[in-house]
């Protein structure tokens, strides 16, 4: 696993960088082939005024020349369009990219998390969040190749072009950016709160939607269909009035842009007609300018709404990292050891636990040697789960100490930790892939037949055998398909297979017959 993992930035703007990193060349070439394409297209409105300028025999020039300009006017025109073809074909592969090593790198940070993380988290808004900042990113490279870069390029060379014309016209154009671009960055400054509270609220209304879904039975079991309809109902509400907000404000910054556009076009078109009849400018110098005009001014009108998005890719951004970029909260400590097991005796020393403040352990002591069995006796909810959290570092102890042959389970790395123990929860959760898969999850290079004498030792492989498809069947998601005790079976055959020093039993055969947890027992003392 990455040593790097930890020192992903939480920034958004840090965090494109972070994910561009391995497309550095591409990124470039693709701002390049920009840029070029953006200067190319921009020469053609200086072509057309030429062309126009030449048809009024005005730069003194033959009509022959006419024929080259309208060439010039169509090559550049294709070339510009070519150019910005191959900026796609190399952004692209930016864009993309930044998604993939996103994704990667987040789902890697994100199931690095703890116990509680995931405890306090809906497993489908931790998804969501993923796909949300992956795509963001690549939204913010779209944005930055094809809206900021070509529209910086453009207006510069725009206005390059305009103050060659003549310089009352360009100081018009600059004294209009200088008005309009400060309005919109602020406008689209305060949006970023709207569209953030947009993001939130549809976050919290699909892992409602799949909290429901997950708890289907109980919905109809019980009969709450509409009960559970309209508290979702509320939420869609709430969502779709925040969605409303969120446009409203779009809608309105883009209606302020609309008339400040409208005064700008007019100023202009009066002026160049003004500057005609004094004879200062040329029918082409007219063409050149309206055209610069109307090339940029779609821009510039746009940058209000561009500003948006910007900002809203941004808020998604900002929203998924902040949660997915957490803290881990059981962490390794700097240059943790590897755990060395020799015999598996656990000790815990004086060990204080609760979760908030919710007392579960107090100045707790207890030694289990090597080669002993312990059973835990304790009421419902005494905190016996809890205890083998505690040795797993599902959580750390509040005060004291758990050593596992004699080292401190915190000092030591937490893989090292978790592959010497083999542990059957509570509840066994299966994956949605076959029971050999399943069961072969205890052990990386188990074989069909490592598999099969596991799952005959934890009395499953009858019930397997059994089967249509055999080890092959799909278990179903959480592994439904199966009946709780063949589930535990499941669990506690992977568990075998694991062949760890330690195994941890969380009231592994609840769901048997007293027949097969016979067998399972004996099973259990010859693996010992
Ligand atoms: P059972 O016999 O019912 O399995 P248990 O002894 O295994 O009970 P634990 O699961 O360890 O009990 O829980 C101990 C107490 O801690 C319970 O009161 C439970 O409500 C509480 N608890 C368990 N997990 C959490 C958690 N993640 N956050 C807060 N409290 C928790
Ligand atoms: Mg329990």
């Amino acid at each position: 696993m990455d040593k790097d993992i930890n020192t992903i930035p939480k920034g958004t703007l840090k965090f494109l960088l972070f994910a561009s990193k391995p497309y550095r060349v591409v990124a470039f070439v693709a701002s390049l082939f920009v840029i070029a394409a953006s200067v190319v297209g921009m020469s053609t409105p200086f072509i057309f005024k030429r062309l126009v300028d030449t048809l009024n025999g005005i730069s003194g020039i033959g009509p022959e020349s006419v024929g080259w300009w309208a060439a010039f006017y169509i090559i550049f025109g294709l070339a510009s369009a070519l150019l910005w073809r191959c900026s796609g074909f190399s952004g692209m592969r930016w864009a993309t990219g930044v998604r993939a090593t996103g994704r990667e790198k987040l789902t890697e940070y994100v199931t690095g998390h703890s116990y509680n993380f995931f405890s306090n988290r809906f497993a489908g808004a931790i998804g969501n969040k993923i796909n949300n900042a992956a795509d963001g990113v690549t939204n913010l490279v779209q944005s930055f190749l094809w809206d900021w870069l070509s529209f910086f390029i453009e207006v510069a060379i725009g206005l390059g072009i305009i103050f060659y014309t003549n310089t009352y016209i360009g100081l018009i154009f600059v004294g209009w950016i200088l008005f309009l671009a400060p309005i919109n960055i602020f406008l689209a400054r305060r949006k970023i709160k709207y569209s953030l509270a947009a993001q939130e609220r549809e976050t919290e209304l699909r892992a409602q939607t799949i909290d429901i879904l997950t708890n289907i039975n109980a919905v109809r079991d019980y009969t709450r269909r509409s009960f559970e309809l309209g508290r979702l109902g509320e939420l869609i509400t709430i969502r779709r009035n925040t969605g409303i907000k969120n446009w409203s404000y779009s809608e309105s910054t883009m209606m302020l842009n609309n008339v400040f556009e409208s005064l700008f076009i007019g100023g202009m078109i009066f002026t160049t007609i003004y500057l005609w009849l004094a004879g200062i400018l040329t029918a082409g110098d007219i063409v050149l300018v309206l055209t610069m005009t109307s090339a940029i001014r779609k821009d510039i009108a746009n940058i209000g709404k561009r500003f948006n998005e910007f900002a809203e890719t941004i808020g998604q951004v900002k929203e998924g990292l902040n949660d997915i970029l957490r803290e881990h909260e059981v962490q390794d400590v700097l240059g943790a050891a590897t755990l060395e097991t020799s015999t598996g005796e656990i000790t815990l020393e004086n060990i204080s636990f609760d979760y908030d403040s919710k007392e579960i352990f107090k100045n707790l002591n207890l030694e289990i040697n090597a080669g002993e069995r312990v059973g835990l006796v304790g009421r419902s909810g005494a905190g016996k789960s809890t205890l083998m959290k505690l040795i797993m570092r599902q959580f750390d102890v509040n005060e004291g100490r758990i050593l596992v042959d004699g080292q401190d389970i915190k000092m030591v790395n937490q893989e090292s930790l978790r592959s010497a123990i083999a542990i059957v929860p509570q509840e066994p959760l299966l994956f949605h892939r076959s029971l050999k898969d399943n069961i072969g999850y205890g052990k990386a290079s188990a074989t069909n037949e490592d598999v099969i004498s596991a799952a005959e030792q934890a009395q499953a492989h009858h019930f397997i055998d059994s089967l249509p498809n055999k080890y092959e069947t799909l278990v179903g998601e959480r592994g439904v398909k199966l009946s709780g005790g063949e589930r535990q079976r499941v669990a506690i055959a992977r568990a075998f297979l694991k062949n760890a020093k330690i195994l941890l039993l969380d009231e592994a055969t609840s769901s048997l017959d007293s027949e097969s947890e016979m067998m399972i027992q004996k099973a259990l003392e010859k693996l010992m």
